[in-house]
């Protein structure tokens, strides 16, 4: 089964371009907001999946907070309408000037992830007489089980504070004039979908909670950061993902204290499906052992395949011809640049609109002008109605 589009309406529509289902977004914003509300927790979007303002505002609308990981996407939170007090700021290397932006903009906390930043943050809080909110990014040593790019709490990985090391930066956080400790944060990876990582995540996080406790350590915010799954395989079967087992999950297992806040910044399972890059075929070349199908689009508008070796389902939209094999690639000077090898279409023709599904996520965001390519434009279906 292949996607519906409206591919008769977009007859000179330059191509390569992202082309966004608006419904879809609605209802998997729907379905997080039902499940989020059942239990009271906040749901932080996790702004690098997919920045466009559109997007950024229709999310905004829905009340959810946005966690950010640079100066530039607190600034783009506030403008599309996310509420400053809603606003996390992770990331290894925050810059002295994004740091500044932020305590200008009242964000509500910072996840602190080394302890020579959280002496940068007391002083420029101190210059401004503010005090900073800040959680604790906890490296809980949990395996992912996702790609090795995309896998971010082992003890190897730069992200976080080593669990043997949490207690001693907190006492030292305590010391400091402007920083107010608030909660714990834990991010431990992307494209998750074995919920047992989650679960070790639930367990470990329980276990540090009771034994910072014993040292007089509470924490009003747990923080579980995001990482929840797609079905790239199957976009038009599965497009909105389970959040109804992910969050009974923490639900259940999750120790939560009184008028404790629990935290999730999902990214990829917000806007993963919704999004596609949809191109055209300039060219198919018969080769001695391969037929290649050659796209107006390349890594410069979709980096995944070439970045982590990631799937994304391929579909004609312009044949119902009999299926063929084809590798599917771009047309930079790089080898890397391949959609897909050895990939069954509808039997493709020079213009045929190709799309590249599940793309909503990483996609546009991450789009380069390597080669001196123009950056690709981006449309919603409700353009089309
Ligand atoms: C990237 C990131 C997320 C979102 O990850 P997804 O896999 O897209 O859900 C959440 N929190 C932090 C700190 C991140 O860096």
């Amino acid at each position: 089964m292949k996607g519906t589009f409206p591919i008769e309406k977009w007859g000179n529509i330059t191509t390569p371009f992202y082309f966004y289902d608006t419904t879809l977004l609605k209802n998997t914003l729907e379905a997080i907001k039902k499940e989020t509300d059942k239990y009271n927790f906040t749901q932080h979007y996790a702004i690098k999946a997919n920045a466009n303002p559109r997007i950024l505002k229709l999310i905004a609308s829905y009340g959810f907070g946005a966690d950010c990981v640079s100066g530039g996407e607190v600034r783009a939170a506030i403008e599309a309408g996310f509420s400053a007090d809603k606003v996390v700021f992770a990331g290894v290397g925050k810059a002295d000037w994004e740091i500044n932006l932020a305590l200008d903009a009242d964000i509500f906390c910072f996840n602190v992830e080394s302890l020579a930043e959280l002496y940068i943050i007391n002083e420029l809080a101190i210059a401004k007489n503010k005090i900073a909110r800040v959680e604790f990014r906890v490296n809980p040593n949990v395996d992912a089980h996702t790609h090795a790019k995309i896998t971010t709490g082992l003890s190897e990985n730069k992200f976080g504070i080593n669990l043997s090391q949490i207690s001693s930066v907190i006492k030292e956080a305590k010391t400091l004039s402007n920083i107010e400790v608030v909660g714990l944060h834990f991010h431990i990876g992307s494209q998750i979908t074995d919920m047992s990582a989650f679960k070790d995540l639930c367990i470990k996080a329980n276990e540090l909670q009771d034994s910072l406790e014993k040292e007089g350590f509470t924490f009003p915010n747990m923080n579980f950061g995001g990482g929840l799954g797609i079905d790239y395989h199957h976009p038009n079967h599965i497009n909105i993902p389970d959040f109804e087992n992910y969050f009974a999950v923490f639900n259940k297992l999750v120790e939560r204290r009184g008028g404790q806040n629990i935290h999730f910044e999902l990214g990829r399972a917000v806007v993963g499906q919704c999004g596609n890059l949809i191109s055209r075929v300039l060219y198919v070349k018969e080769g001695e052992v391969k037929r290649f199908a050659i796209l107006d689009a390349g890594f410069t508008e979709l980096i995944r395949p070439a970045m982590y070796d990631a799937y994304h389902r391929i579909e004609n939209l312009s044949s119902n011809l009999a299926e063929k094999e084809y590798d599917v690639v771009g047309p930079i000077c790089e080898s890397s640049d391949v959609f897909g090898k050895e990939v069954m279409l509808n039997e493709v023709k020079r213009g045929d609109i190709i799309a590249l599904r599940s793309a909503g996520a990483y996609g546009e965001v991450m789009s380069s002008q390597y080669n001196l390519r123009n950056l690709p434009n981006s449309y919603f279906s409700e353009d089309f109605e």
